[in-house]
């Protein structure tokens, strides 16, 4: 029996998760084409809302 590792890419942005063909980092999100799909989203500013 053997275990095979597989290695892919989530897509922060749109939840998107896929495996690169080379191995090269994607620049892009093959879904939403987002060039920024490896970085989280920032969370400086927390909003929230008034609940009354
Ligand atoms: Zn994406």
């Amino acid at each position: 029996m053997g275990k095979i590792k597989i290695e892919g890419y989530f897509c922060e942005r749109c939840n998107h998760k896929w495996i690169p063909r080379g191995n090269e980092e994607p620049r892009v999100c093959p879904k939403c084409k987002s060039p920024y799909w490896n970085r989280p989203k920032k969370n400086k500013i927390k909003k929230f809302e008034k609940k009354k």
